[in-house]
């Protein structure tokens, strides 16, 4: 899928949209999620133009990679979710209902967020 410049992760680097947000580095920005599903829930984008986690795991240089998954260990510790725990996620594709077509992944925790939760069976 080539990548949208108007997705609205896209406007939110662009400071085209307004967010909150927990923490940047050269390579990533961390805001709330605007619809949170648990107490702390943050997202951590690329600053790089990547549709998805398997296009960021593909394309992205060794310095957005390790700038990218050090924003997320920064992001738990900046929520005081380190010690109690927290869950991250990447929805990919279509069966995952990724809606935002920008690399991100979500930090879930501030609760007890249950065992992982398996898909629905139709
Ligand atoms: P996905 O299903 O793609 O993994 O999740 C997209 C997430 O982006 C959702 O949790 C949704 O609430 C969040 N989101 C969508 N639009 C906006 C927005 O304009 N601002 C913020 N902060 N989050 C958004």
């Amino acid at each position: 899928m080539a990548y949208d410049p108007n997705n609205v992760f896209a406007r939110i680097l662009r400071g085209e949209i307004p967010c909150k947000k927990v923490f940047e580095n050269d390579h990533a920005v961390a805001f709330d999620d605007i619809n949170p599903q648990t107490r702390v829930h943050v997202l951590v984008i690329p600053k790089g133009a990547y549709v998805s986690s398997d296009d960021f795991a593909a394309k992205a240089s060794d310095a957005e990679l390790a700038g990218f998954f050090r924003a997320v260990g920064e992001v738990g510790r900046l929520m005081k979710v380190d010690a109690s725990g927290y869950r991250i996620l990447a929805n990919h594709g279509r069966d995952a209902h990724q809606e935002v077509p920008h690399f991100h992944i979500h930090v879930f925790g501030g609760e007890n967020l249950g065992r992982m939760n398996k898909p629905p069976r139709d």
